[in-house]
């Protein structure tokens, strides 16, 4: 049993839909009070609103993470409504599909945009709140593809996500001092309204690839990320872990027979 993250402030990026709405969901439930970010204005309401009929501390701000502007602004919020960030998970991002013959400049931008440049301005807005109180938590959410794995049509993507743990490392050397941890999760392949969009077949073969014969659920991912958001997890810090079933274990097809 950890110890409660009752009366904490968390923000949560990308929390409309997919993984960063169960880690909302789970962090609110553990008695966190939710600053849940995304663009779309209206998705953000209607899902915090959801938690708050569910019984829990949870409100909506609209922002885009590769905005310097918004992420200010982000952090104030969470500073007024509940008196701090101690808890940050930078969970927003995007994976278009393009193939290097396909891939525009344009569209390798917009994701290393939002997936990289975005992890960078989420942090830096929220750390004088964290350095203020001499204390933090942030979770990043990666990605097994890019640090692990390799995926056609995904090299921006892959780079991305494989960047953001190149982050972590310095960043945790950085914000020890303040007894600021930075932590990844690198999921699998979890069912969410992001992945549905890839297609009924990319899942089921998907499922088929992996031992445990499952997409994970939003809820593998926010309960590791409850883990490194938690008391017991002090003095772990510039680390990741893995939640996908056992995707990147098998050597070949054969290891599934
Ligand atoms: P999703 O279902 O598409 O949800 C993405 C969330 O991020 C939405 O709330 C979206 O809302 C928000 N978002 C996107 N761009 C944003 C921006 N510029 N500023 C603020 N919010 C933004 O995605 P998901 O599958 O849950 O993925 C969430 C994270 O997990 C991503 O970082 C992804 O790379 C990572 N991940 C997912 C999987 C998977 O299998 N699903 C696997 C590995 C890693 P708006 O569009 O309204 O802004």
């Amino acid at each position: 049993m950890l110890t409660s993250i009752k009366g904490s402030s968390a923000v949560v990026t990308g929390a409309s839909k997919g993984i960063g709405k169960g880690i909302a969901r789970v962090f609110a439930k553990k008695g966190a009070s939710v600053l849940g970010v995304a663009r779309d204005a209206g998705a953000i309401e209607a899902t915090m609103g959801e938690l708050r009929a569910a019984g829990t501390e949870a409100s909506a701000l609209s922002a885009d993470v590769s905005n310097w502007a918004d992420m200010q602004r982000m952090a104030e919020t969470a500073v007024q409504r509940y008196g701090g960030v101690d808890i940050l998970c930078a969970n927003a991002g995007i994976f278009p599909a393009a193939k290097l013959d396909d891939l525009t400049p344009e569209g390798w931008d917009e994701v290393l945009a939002v997936n990289l440049k975005g992890l960078f301005l989420t942090v830096k807005a929220c750390l004088p709140a964290m350095k203020s109180k001499r204390k933090g938590r942030i979770v990043v959410v990666s990605s097994i593809t890019g640090p692990i794995t390799g995926y056609p049509g995904w090299v921006h993507y892959a780079a991305s996500k494989a960047g953001q743990l190149g982050f972590i490392r310095t960043a945790a050397i950085e914000l020890a001092r303040y007894n600021i941890t930075i932590n990844a999760v690198m999921p699998g392949n979890i069912k969410t309204e992001g992945l549905d969009d890839l297609g009924g077949e990319y899942l089921d073969k998907m499922a088929a690839s992996i031992p445990m014969k499952r997409l994970g659920s939003v809820e593998d991912i926010a309960y590791a990320a409850l883990f490194f958001a938690s008391e017991e997890a002090a003095y772990i810090t510039g680390q990741t872990l893995v939640i996908d079933g056992g995707q990147v274990l098998p050597e070949s097809l054969m290891a599934l027979e």
